[in-house]
């Protein structure tokens, strides 16, 4: 089965964008990955296409209304029943690299992408909705959110990534932030590429690699390694 993606949103417009370039819009081309995309305002009921309304309880901004937004995820699963539906929000658990290695590996997704305020809260409840944020940052809109997590699972489909390594050694696989890469030149502003890079010795640079992940994540993701220390004892 093709890893198939349906975006819900109110500016397909932006689908693909970046995914359409590179790795991922190449693997676009060749049928790898397939993209679709349901505008919201297509499932509005009103002659106006209302998507929105004011916040009940006041205050600034507007909320999707969940009669619009049931109405276009009840369209999405009817296509694709077995898919896992995302909506992107800073309200959501946070999406790991585990998690997406895990969407990767499924049938695909469907995406929900907020404006505005954001949802009405009762969508969550009324459908099984997996609630993401991609960090504790806040977006004009999901569909900047959506393109990280797709691009994030279409590098690890099949046949993707060029050597199939060389996704095994990334930052998070192991619960580490990657060591530090050099390239040529060997010297730049007498800064120079660290010496057991170029020693040969395979063993050296391997345990030079580990140690550095480590250092690395300690000092930079004291979060991370607490989590990796708790995993290994
Ligand atoms: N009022 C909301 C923010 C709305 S931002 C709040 O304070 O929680 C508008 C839309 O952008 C959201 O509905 C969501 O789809 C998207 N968005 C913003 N920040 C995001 C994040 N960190 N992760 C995922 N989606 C985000």
């Amino acid at each position: 089965m093709t890893f198939a993606a349906t975006i819900l949103t109110l500016y397909p417009e932006m689908f693909p964008g970046p995914l359409g370039v590179s790795l991922a819009g190449r693997a676009l081309e060749e049928g790898k990955w397939l993209l679709d995309t349901l505008p919201i305002r297509d499932f509005a009921a009103d002659k106006h296409r209302t998507v929105d309304d004011t916040p009940a309880g006041g205050g600034a901004g507007m909320v999707l209304r969940v009669d619009v937004l049931a109405a276009a995820v009840d369209h999405a699963l009817a296509a694709q029943p077995d898919s896992p539906i995302l909506a992107m929000t800073p309200r959501g658990r946070p999406i790991t690299q585990a998690r997406i290695r895990q969407l990767a590996a499924g049938l695909g997704v469907i995406i929900l992408c907020g404006r505005f305020e954001g949802f009405d809260e009762r969508i969550f409840a009324g459908r099984a909705i997996e609630e993401v944020s991609v960090g504790d940052i806040v977006l004009s809109g999901g569909e900047p959110a959506a393109l990280m997590v797709l691009d994030a699972c279409i590098r690890l489909l099949p046949g993707v990534m060029g050597a199939p390594s060389s996704g095994a050694e990334e930052s998070f696989e192991e619960g580490l932030l990657e060591y530090p890469h050099y390239t040529r030149p060997v010297e730049w502003e007498g800064r120079t590429i660290p010496e057991v890079l170029r020693s040969g010795d395979h063993a050296k640079i391997a345990a030079w690699r580990k140690q550095m992940a480590e250092d690395d994540t300690r000092l930079r993701r004291p979060d991370l390694w607490e989590r990796h220390r708790d995993v290994r004892d």
